[in-house]
């Protein structure tokens, strides 16, 4: 490709509305364009390397003996209202104003109604079904460029078996492609096991990309061996230690006194593992008439509440506001506490970290009052333990062989047990071997095109652009011309070009006259494309080219007579 035809409209400076590194090398190495907030439009360079993803993508499911499919962008309301996903999606779905249409923004629904009709036997039964193709999300937050768009390219793939061995099989089919592809991509990734609520499912594993701009919290072992979103991670911590003093519980004045920090302070002490931290949280009643029920927290007074862990075991349960505080525990926030707890309609749900712990202080329910010797055992009947607090950078791993860490990553795919939720809704079902009847069991198989793209150059950049490798480079080489308009300089380039693409390698060949070299040389390590090779007039009269390799920036001189020896030295092909 010549880069006086090519359209790549590199830009110096940094576009004003873009803040993370893969977004602002996109657009200025002239990948993406904005046109409206969360959609863009891809120029050639950037269509470029998504179709290499996308063919990375196509290989690996088409190994696992998957079919492609193209669906459509619309899909009508009506089906959408079967699955009751018309409503739940919100805002977040598009919807077409003078047509009883939507834009999908993923495609269980459309998979499962050509499924019902055709896949009513366990002969046909298992499918891998899967389509490369554009999908619509009205992201409240649209951030990062192709990071998270309002139209973007997913690979979504759905299988289809007739018993749960069968779902087991097809999971993991797609777990190794996934491997498989995010490798072969280049991308440095880790799974983590995904809470999977929302979606009503049960096996679910993320992968994920480490990177400062990714959106997700994860916490890593150091070793290695344990992955987990923030959300649902669990680690080694010590209990409070039960003392057994049976000291009678004392309820004592704390004017004014609303945080931990101020109690500990108050009561001078340091540690705060004992200073029980109360919470209120409201689990709204479900069908009209019945009462909402309550929920009262305790952890440690160093530890904060985990909403998704407590979402796991009570669903739809939310956090008490501030105005209902008075009217269901007798007190306001920072004087809660799970004695004498006024209101018999509340479960107290403890971190494990207090499991039978005694000699506690925690709120009085009174305003300004706090309670000590609190003995969990004696004192609160009833309460259940589980885990809910949220794990701590450093802390122990649950093997305790590890230390834990925290970080940033990005979701770049998702696999997922999906279970008979759309296939019992839209009632698809098979004919086992005794002729009866079954609802299909189904898995879903994310991966997000550009996402991987942005990711790749999250982990692969510095502060002259993009570092491109391996199969998703846009080209393998950018040859650079040092010339002017038909000088034997370009002539001798020219010839290089040739040579290279009947070698079988993709050139990237800058050929553009009256450039100066300077801004050639910036838009090449800009674009980022693993190797330049330059042919100027200096290194014409050594007999010369010279080789850089973007990636360390090493420069070396190789003799004209030798480069295609020296070629595989620096690239496979
Ligand atoms: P997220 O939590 O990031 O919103 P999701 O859980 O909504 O992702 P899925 O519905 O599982 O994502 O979609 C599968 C894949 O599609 C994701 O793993 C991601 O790579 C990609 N993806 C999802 N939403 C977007 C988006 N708005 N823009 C770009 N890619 C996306
Ligand atoms: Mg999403």
């Amino acid at each position: 490709m010549k880069f006086s035809q090519y359209f790549i409209p590199t830009l110096k400076e940094v576009p004003s509305d873009s803040v993370i590194p893969s977004h602002i090398l996109m657009v200025r190495s002239g990948m993406i364009r904005l046109l409206t907030a969360g959609v863009y439009s891809y120029l050639p360079l950037g269509l470029r390397v998504f179709k290499k993803i996308e063919k990375v993508v196509r290989e690996e499911m088409d190994a696992i003996g998957a079919n492609e499919f193209l669906l459509p962008g619309l899909s009508p309301n009506e089906l959408w209202a079967e699955t009751g996903r018309l409503e739940a999606y919100g805002d977040d779905i598009f919807r077409i104003k003078n047509r009883e249409l939507v834009l999908a923004p993923t495609h269980e629904e459309v998979f499962t109604s050509i499924a019902k009709p055709n896949l009513i036997s366990y002969k046909n039964l298992p499918q891998i079904w899967y389509q490369i193709q554009t999908k619509f999300r009205n992201e409240p937050r649209p951030r990062g460029g192709v990071l998270r768009g309002r139209q973007f390219t997913m690979k979504d793939a759905y299988s289809f078996d007739a018993t749960w061995e069968g779902l087991d099989s097809s999971y993991q089919k797609h777990a190794e492609a996934y491997r498989n592809i995010f490798t072969r991509c280049g991308l440095k990734f880790f799974t983590v096991t995904a809470f999977s609520g929302a979606m009503g499912g049960s096996d679910s594993e993320e992968f994920m990309v480490e990177a400062d701009s990714g959106e997700d919290t994860v916490i890593l072992s150091i070793d290695g061996s344990y992955a987990s979103n923030l959300e649902v991670a669990a680690s080694y911590i010590k209990k409070v230690e039960r003392r057994n003093s049976d000291l009678p519980y004392e309820v004592f004045p704390t004017p004014n006194i609303k945080s931990i920090d101020e109690l500990a302070s108050f009561l001078a002490i340091t540690d705060k593992s004992r200073l029980a931290k109360s919470r209120l949280f409201v689990v709204p009643s479900k069908t009209e008439g019945s009462k909402d029920c309550y929920v009262l927290t305790l952890v440690c007074g160093d530890d904060e509440v985990n909403e998704t862990k407590l979402m796991n075991i009570y669903a739809g349960i939310r956090p008490g506001r501030p105005e209902e505080l008075m009217e269901i525990a007798g007190a306001d926030a920072g004087s809660i506490g799970p004695v004498n707890f006024r209101n018999k309609d509340v479960f107290i749900i403890a971190d494990k970290r207090l499991e039978e712990a005694d000699e506690l202080v925690s709120g009085a329910c009174k305003n300004d009052h706090h309670i000590k010797n609190i003995d969990l055992k004696r004192d609160v009947p009833g309460i259940r333990y589980e885990d809910i607090r949220i794990v701590k950078e450093g802390e122990l791993s649950i093997d305790k062989k590890s230390a834990l860490r925290m970080t940033k990553a990005i979701e770049v795919g998702h696999i997922f047990k999906l279970g008979t939720k759309y296939t019992e809704a839209l009632n698809a079902k098979y004919l086992d071997e005794n002729g009866k009847e079954n609802v299909i069991i189904m898995g879903s198989y994310g991966i997000g095109i550009e996402r991987i793209a942005a990711s790749f150059i999250e982990q692969n950049h510095d502060n002259d652009g993009i570092i491109w490798d391996g199969e998703i480079s846009p080209f393998d080489i950018h040859l650079i011309s040092i010339n002017k308009k038909d000088d034997i300089v370009k002539t001798a380039a020219e010839k290089l070009y040739d040579e290279l693409n009947v070698k079988g390698f993709e050139v990237l060949f800058d050929d553009r006259d009256d450039i100066s070299p300077g801004i050639k040389f910036k838009d090449a390590d800009l674009i980022g494309i693993p190797l330049q090779l330059v042919v100027s007039e200096k290194n014409m009269k050594n007999d010369e080219i010279e080789v850089k390799t973007r990636r360390t920036g090493i420069r070396d001189k190789v003799k004209s007579t030798d480069i295609f020896n020296r070629l595989p030295n620096y690239i496979k092909k």
